[in-house]
């Protein structure tokens, strides 16, 4: 679904296509409906670049907040060891992304990226 007479709700690029996000699963394959229904209900238009930065977000605030639950001895996606070396990926795969782009993402620093890829490194795999 696209619209042309809105401009991007981050970088504010006009005349280009947007698209508004649909959050749909988290990265962890789980509903926000159920999760967070209020920014599902709140949802922005976003260019192309900025929706790709903002799928990026996303996963990188799931993945925290799992890290942070492990770390605290509560249950976690990451205990699972799949899930964990899943993850893993995902932030060298955003990494790679962000330091490909130009334009720092409105989103997200690489700094926080890396940050959580150092502590995820501190942790043993789980089998
Ligand atoms: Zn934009």
């Amino acid at each position: 679904m696209d619209v042309w007479n809105e401009s991007c709700a981050a970088c504010g690029a006009t005349g280009s296509p947007l698209t508004k996000l649909s959050l749909g699963k988290d990265f962890f394959g789980r509903s926000y409906d159920r999760l967070s229904p209020l920014s599902d209900q709140n949802q922005k238009w976003y260019c192309a670049p900025c929706s790709m930065h903002k799928n990026l977000q996303r996963d990188v605030r799931d993945i925290r907040a799992e890290f942070d639950k492990l770390r605290a001895g509560h249950g976690s996606e990451l205990s699972r060891g799949d899930e964990f070396r899943r993850a893993s990926l995902r932030l060298q795969e955003i990494m790679t992304v962000l330091s490909a782009t130009h334009q720092p993402s409105p989103f997200l620093s690489g700094h926080d990226v890396t940050l959580l890829m150092e502590r995820l490194n501190t942790l043993t795999m789980p089998v």
